[in-house]
């Protein structure tokens, strides 16, 4: 069965944020002013459990979810995170992936394979330790992430994805050491443009860097040319280096919306729906899922949902959305 919301788009990913806590505090998502010591982060029985996951996992994939990623948070910081793997990856035609920081990939990769992980997207936002340790702020050096990329490398999580998010005057200075860093690696190095997730990071347009000005500086010194996109309303639009180095990509979410190819369903560590990344309420699936819900009745929630969906934020983001009390990142996932 396939639903679509009310602009026509189908429902096809299913992003996953398997706990809101993280290792890391990047200063643009997870800033320590906000979730220091005193946070009262998701107590373990608000979680929902791996069984759970995979029941809800089942039911949308009947109703037309393609890809799973698994995020948060940081997804590997919850204990035997390759249990859920191996459940989720025992579902035939599903797409399973998962979105880390790396800090625990040395450690998890191989378990993480074993189970049946396939591939891996990682988070890097500079090969500057200085640079990397002032945006994570828990002074997490570079070589560990690298190392972590080794590993997922090793156990065959291949392609890996690397992610760095572009902050003007914080890292935008890494964009061309970062490009030629992953260029013939085989990686995908993709860079995404700052977005005002949440509403704590302080979030400015000036702080942008758009897609198109990333594409340039790195042309400037690796020459590069557009490329096709692998499928339909795929979200980074593709570059190739013109000597045949690999490919990079750019994620404009903000200067160039995607909305309206935007088939993504959210489900929070608690059990709660959020139709968009930009989202200021949530639809709450714990309950109908603890309350005895069927199958049936839980399919029929999550196509009514669907069926009343008409959000378009990025295309619609002005002064007055941006101070709208959004969701955090680390909540909904990444
Ligand atoms: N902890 C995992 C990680 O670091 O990849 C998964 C969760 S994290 C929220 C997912 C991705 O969101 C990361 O690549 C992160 O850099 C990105 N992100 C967080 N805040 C962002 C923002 N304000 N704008 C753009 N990307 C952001």
């Amino acid at each position: 069965m396939n639903v679509e919301d009310r602009l026509g788009r189908p429902m096809r990913d299913l992003r996953i944020s398997v706990t809101d806590r993280c290792n890391f505090r990047c200063v643009y998502c997870m800033p320590k002013r906000v979730f220091g010591k005193d946070f009262q982060f998701l107590e373990r029985r608000e979680l929902f459990s791996f069984e759970e996951l995979e029941r809800v996992v089942r039911v949308t994939h009947a109703l037309g979810i393609e890809k799973v990623r698994l995020t948060g948070g940081e997804p590997l910081v919850r204990r035997n995170l390759e249990r859920l793997v191996g459940m989720l990856s025992t579902i035939p035609g599903l797409d399973l992936t998962l979105t880390t920081n790396g800090s625990l990939l040395r450690q998890k990769a191989r378990a993480l394979a074993d189970a049946g992980l396939k591939r891996v997207t990682v988070s890097l936002d500079s090969l500057d330790d200085a640079v990397f340790k002032a945006m994570n702020d828990v002074d997490f050096p570079v070589a560990k992430v690298l190392d972590g990329i080794d590993a997922a490398a090793e156990a065959g999580l291949a392609p890996i994805k690397i992610n760095m998010v572009v902050k003007r005057g914080l890292n935008d200075q890494s964009i061309v050491p970062m490009a030629r860093h992953f260029r013939g690696t085989g990686h995908v190095l993709r860079f995404i443009e700052y977005m005002d997730v949440g509403h704590t990071n302080g979030w400015r347009m000036d702080d942008v860097v758009s897609a198109r000005e990333i594409i340039e500086r790195i042309d400037r010194e690796l020459p590069l040319e557009p490329a096709d996109p692998n499928y339909r309303g795929e979200v980074a639009k593709r570059w190739r280096y013109r000597d045949g180095g690999g490919e990079v990509g750019v994620i404009a979410s903000v200067t160039q919306a995607f909305c309206r190819d935007c088939t993504r369903l959210r489900l929070s560590a608690e059990g709660q729906l959020y139709t968009c990344l930009f989202a200021t309420e949530g639809h709450d699936l714990r309950a109908l899922v603890r309350g005895g819900a069927s199958d049936a009745e839980i399919a029929q929630f999550l196509s009514s949902l669907w069926g009343r969906r008409s959000d378009r934020y990025s295309e619609l983001r002005s002064e007055a959305t941006v101070r709208l009390q959004k969701i955090e990142m680390s909540y909904i996932g990444g």
